[in-house]
């Protein structure tokens, strides 16, 4: 079954508006003609809150898709700093990142709470890029395994057999993001494989249909070899997609 591969930029806490706009002119005149077409991948971008709006309106119906970086899984209430689904959905917004490392790590991301925030983005018609991956000290341990299957178990616990094809799952080891330092090939084929097997003891057709990224230190220089592995369906960048010229670059390595 061939899965159309995803290339994702989080931008994470960089850009204003106006910069987003700029960034978006320039993406677009460089990949001018080739968007939407067969040789390109599926591509979002994982913008800021506050440049959301801004960056749907300058996409202007073309095929780049604009997702949020967080959720609250509740549609509205009283939970200050929060932003829900249907706010995310009225700016035009198509998916939302849910679990990154900087989240759990930083603002106490917890998979009890992504088992309430995965379904919440599904129900809305939002796709989620789940993002998953042990620490350097879980590898060490020879716990990468265990650690996964405790991530991706409890996150998609909400999500109904029929609906797990919908959401991504982005392995991103921890100890990789930022840092320059790229898993191995055969690390990352070796972890996209596992969480593919933990999906399929639900569902074999999910197992065949759902997207699994790999994010880590991607960029211009690697991406290729990366989206040869069987059990990857593309990248999520992010210091790299941060450049419109390098974010182009990986995006076209990303075809056939
Ligand atoms: C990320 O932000 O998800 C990420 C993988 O970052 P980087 O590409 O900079 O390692």
């Amino acid at each position: 079954m061939a899965r159309r591969p995803l290339v994702a930029g989080n931008w994470k806490m960089y850009k204003t508006v106006e910069e987003t706009r700029r960034y978006i002119d320039q993406l677009v005149a460089l990949l001018d003609g080739e968007l939407g077409g067969p040789n390109l991948p599926e591509l979002a971008l994982c913008v800021p809150f506050t440049s959301l709006a801004a960056a749907v309106e300058r996409v202007g119906g073309r095929p780049i898709a604009v997702f949020a970086q967080n959720m609250h899984h509740e549609p509205e209430g009283p939970y200050t700093g929060e932003v829900s689904a249907p706010m995310l959905l009225e700016c035009g917004c198509s998916g939302v990142v849910l679990g990154h490392s900087e989240r759990r790590t930083y603002f106490g991301e917890t998979d009890r709470a992504l088992a309430l925030k995965v379904p919440a983005a599904l129900a809305a018609g939002l796709t989620p890029i789940l993002c998953v991956g042990e620490s350097e000290a879980q590898r060490e341990a020879g716990e990468t395994e265990r650690t996964l299957r405790h991530q991706v178990g409890e996150a998609l616990s909400g999500v109904a057999d029929d609906q797990l094809e919908r959401v991504v799952i982005a392995y991103e080891p921890v100890w990789a993001i930022g840092t320059g330092k790229r898993a191995t090939a055969e690390q990352i084929e070796e972890a996209a494989f596992f969480i593919r097997a933990l999906v399929e003891a639900r569902s074999h057709r999910a197992a065949e249909r759902l997207r699994i990224l790999y994010g880590g230190s991607v960029s211009e220089d690697n991406a290729a070899e990366l989206f040869e592995l069987q059990n990857v369906d593309g990248a999520l960048v992010g210091g790299a997609s941060l450049d419109p010229q390098r974010f182009a670059a990986i995006a076209r390595s990303a075809r056939g």
